[in-house]
């Protein structure tokens, strides 16, 4: 049989999926909507590194030189690249961190300086000035404590209240935004699960026949406030999923129905899932809110920091743990929790995958996509601007988002 670029493309992803998951024990696959004949399953699971990266080199060819130029193109030629950085540190290619980041993602590393913490912190002290506490660490652990929610609550604050509040936010969606863009899309809800055992907190699996499954990490604290705010970022992940089965759907663009991590693509998922809120326009009247939203950005800064140090300085994880301690003004306990998503390698001893991935949240919040929709605002484009981001999946790539935009 012959296969055209885009089904070729979902074939290696599938190949090297499996590639990924021998090495760390996760697949860069994150979902998977097409074909059943082309499904990560019946891939290839033992092709060697040489051999897809010699598939990797042959396809970017071919869809560089047959498919025309156009932000379809493009999306999938950073795709291809980004997948070739994934198999070449993964089979222990020489790279630094920095030029890890940069591979995968289309962004520089870059660290936050002291005065950007500094900056960061009092923003918070502000906020928090009339609270309990002789210092500022003890009056974030006072609020945090106030809204402590763990066990058999946090399942039922979780399934129950949580749940209740996903259908609201998927309200606000359809009225706030899809009704501007002009076009609807099916969508079959979010489900609410809790998990253990995960470097993660939260995550958003997106099933297909838009549906999504939401898990929570229940090993991980959690605040009330805090939780009630991640749903926007995790509702997010599931409508852009949506927007982007139903593009495949109706266009059959077969390279969008599988969903790679660590591309250029997760650069601008995590960007609008850390802008929903904005998007939404939800309003941060609500004390308690502001200071959940100035803990927010202090503690994504400090944790890119943290990745720095642990994978370019190649520090020791007792000091790092103290620097997110510290810095993040949180308990040690929390801290050495997150240390699980950013280190270089797994508690048995496998390369942790998750390791460059944490620039992503900030970076694409900051540098693409809260930029644009704040311009976009100011010049009463937004119809433009969401019908861009929702309507066309080929936008959201760091390779392709300025791009993209080059109207606004
Ligand atoms: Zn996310």
């Amino acid at each position: 049989m012959i296969m055209n670029e885009p089904e070729r493309f979902v074939e290696i992803c599938g190949m090297v999926g499996h590639y990924s998951e021998r090495i760390t024990g996760n697949s860069i696959v994150d979902a998977y909507f097409g074909p059943l004949q082309m499904a990560p399953d019946r891939q290839e699971r033992d092709a060697s590194s040489d051999e897809l990266l010699h598939e990797l080199v042959v396809l970017l060819e071919d869809c560089s030189d047959n498919m025309v130029a156009t932000l379809r193109r493009d999306y999938m030629l950073g795709e291809i690249d980004s997948m070739r950085v994934v198999v070449e540190w993964l089979a222990g290619e020489e790279m630094s961190y920095g030029a890890l980041v940069e591979g995968l993602f289309g962004i520089e590393m870059k660290r936050f300086s002291d005065s950007d913490l500094d900056a960061a912190t009092d923003a918070l002290r502000g906020l928090l000035s009339q609270h309990p506490g002789d210092d500022l660490k003890e009056k974030v652990e006072k609020f945090y404590e106030q809204g402590r929610i763990r066990g058999e609550d946090l399942r039922q604050l979780i399934v129950g209240e949580l749940q209740q509040k996903a259908k609201e936010v998927g309200d606000m969606f359809r009225n706030r935004i899809f009704s501007v863009i002009g076009e609807a899309v099916t969508d079959n809800g979010v489900e609410y699960k809790t998990v253990q055992n995960e470097p993660w907190s939260g995550y958003n699996y997106y099933q297909g026949n838009y549906r999504s499954l939401n898990c929570f990490n229940i090993d991980r604290p959690f605040n009330k406030d805090n939780l009630l705010g991640v749903v926007y970022h995790e509702y997010e992940h599931h409508v852009s999923n949506l927007w982007r089965e139903k593009a495949y759907e109706e266009n059959k663009w077969t390279e969008l129905s599988i969903v790679p991590l660590h591309t250029g693509r997760c650069v601008i998922s995590e960007g609008t899932a850390d802008t929903a809120k904005d998007f939404l326009e939800v309003s941060v009247d609500d004390p308690r809110k502001r200071i959940v939203d100035a803990l927010y950005v202090l503690r994504r800064m400090v944790s890119i920091n943290a990745a720095i140090m642990l994978n370019r300085e190649k520090r020791g994880a007792d000091e790092v743990v103290d620097f997110l301690a510290e810095r993040g003004l949180r308990p040690r306990k929390d801290a050495e929790g997150s240390l699980d998503f950013i280190r270089p390698t797994r508690s048995d001893g496998r390369p942790n995958l998750w390791a460059p991935y944490v620039f992503n949240y900030f970076v694409g919040r900051t540098q693409f996509v809260l930029p644009a929709y704040e311009k976009a605002k100011s010049e009463d484009e937004l119809k433009r601007f969401f019908q861009t981001v929702y309507l066309n999946p080929f936008s959201l790539s760091s390779r392709t988002w300025f791009q993209a935009f080059d109207w606004l």
